[in-house]
């Protein structure tokens, strides 16, 4: 993989031309050529972008010929091109802050994977310590980015505390652009329904959004001795506390977004709810609509490479959870990344899975696996998948100016080959020593990929 930037200096401007592609947006698909100008789109050239008379046509093809000789030209003939795609549920140096290794390079590695897979800009979350207040985990969190980044990052704030001002609390973050908050309903931070109402009636009043991590913890306890993984964390676990969060939301009149929905009778939950008109996002991840409980058949090592939660589910889960992303139910989807290495924290614990870490890879492969599956598999418009991985995020979450091909917007867009490719651990740069899709054969991937106007080769 190389790295090139075009050369900015001396005060020229930066002029690429990508021609002859498919422009793809949620709504649209167009057969054009995009100028891309100091970091924005500055100009797409198509007969039919937005409806232009013969003159202004004549106009346009006039200086289309004459910027030929002044730009980069990239040829996209036969090749998509998509808006940056925005990963909305990230975890990068997730091992380094739970302790398990420390001071390694995981923004760095994690945040150039994203992008060499097409994910311009990752959502992470910042995630309250007890007694800090929420504008203080965000300044801390956003410090671990500084210097590292080679992609585009946003924060969700994790409130693991529900202290008396709340409500200041989260106009503080909201001022810093911050739009959403994420909770948990098990695990050490877990939230009482009770603050979780409170939350909830806080984010109404000012626009935010709620995601929740939805599992039950009484079923998750009542559960903990059984043998089979899956069953350790049962959907009934996921589709009581969906419910509980859909009805909390009626309530409060509050926008809640449910994380990694991994049964068929949460999204289930969640398309009658929506139906009804409540305003619940649904999430899916790559894992959940390929991967099943058949990894966890056998006992083995191999296993832990697939020891996450919510768990895999059975087959019908993923056919059903596929079937809702055709029908437009689920919103989002997103990877849940978390990089756990395979032979310091997985694999010696399979004997006592509960001691092995809990999370898989998945950001860089997020965009091939979503294309491979649900457009070349399933016969999804490639508007649709636009919607799932880049525009509905952007939305959600009020991410401006992405997620949407147009002029004045930041050019982070993705040149789209559909090459077919096998999954080997030569190409994944996650900085982990494994995939969860190793060996897989994918079609679909980058060919180019711009951020902010500069360019990186697939
Ligand atoms: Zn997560």
């Amino acid at each position: 993989m190389i790295l090139f930037f075009y050369n900015c200096s001396g005060g020229v401007s930066i002029k690429t031309l990508i021609k002859n592609g498919v422009i793809v947006n949620y709504d649209s698909t167009i057969k054009g050529h995009i100028l891309v100008e100091n970091g924005v789109i500055k100009r797409i050239f198509s007969k039919e972008y937005e409806g232009l008379n013969n003159d202004f046509e004549e106009l346009l093809k006039k200086s289309y010929d004459d910027l030929l000789g002044e730009c980069e030209v990239i040829d996209a003939e036969g090749n998509f091109i998509f808006p940056g795609f925005i990963d909305a549920h990230t975890h990068p140096g997730l091992p380094e802050d739970l302790g398990f290794y420390k001071e390694t390079d995981d923004f760095y590695t994690e945040t150039k994977a994203a992008l060499i897979g097409g994910t311009t800009t990752i959502v992470d979350f910042a995630e309250q310590e007890k007694g800090q207040r929420l504008i203080d985990a965000l300044n801390k969190r956003k410090k671990r980015y500084e210097g590292k980044a080679n992609c585009k990052y946003a924060f969700h704030v994790a409130i693991t505390e529900v202290q008396d001002d709340l409500y200041n609390q989260l106009v503080e973050i909201k001022n810093e652009g911050v739009n959403s908050v994420k909770l948990y309903t098990t695990y050490g931070m877990k939230l009482g329904n009770d603050h979780i109402l409170k939350v909830m009636d806080c984010c109404s009043k000012l626009n935010m959004v709620v995601l929740v991590h939805c599992e039950e913890d009484s079923i998750i306890n009542y559960c903990k001795d059984n043998l089979n993984y899956s069953k350790q964390r049962p959907w009934q676990a996921e589709q009581t506390m969906v419910n509980t969060i859909i009805n909390f939301s009626r309530l409060t009149d509050c926008t809640c977004y449910i994380c990694h929905v991994s049964s068929k009778e949460s999204a289930h939950a969640i398309k009658n709810a929506k139906e009804q008109g409540v305003k619940v996002y649904m999430e899916t991840c790559p894992q959940y609509l390929i991967l099943n409980s058949d990894k966890y058949s056998t006992p083995s090592a191999e296993m832990t490479k697939f020891i996450l939660s919510p768990p895999l589910r059975e087959k019908e889960d993923n056919e059903a959870l596929i079937k809702a992303c055709l029908e437009g139910i689920t919103d989002v989807i997103s990877t849940d990344h978390c990089a756990f290495l395979y032979k310091e924290h997985k694999e010696k614990y399979f004997k006592d899975l509960n001691k092995a870490a809990k999370g898989i890879p998945g950001i860089q492969l997020r965009v091939s696996l979503i294309y491979d599956l649900l457009v070349e598999k399933y016969g999804l418009n490639p508007k649709d998948l636009v919607k799932l991985l880049s525009y509905n995020p952007a939305k959600i979450l009020s991410l401006e100016d992405r997620g949407y091909i147009k002029e004045g917007n930041s050019a982070d867009i993705v040149i789209w080959e559909r090459e077919k490719f096998k999954v080997t651990m030569d190409i994944i740069k996650e900085g982990t020593d494994y995939s969860p899709y190793e060996g897989m054969e994918l079609t679909g991937r980058p060919k180019y990929v711009f951020i902010n106007g500069q360019a990186i080769k697939g």
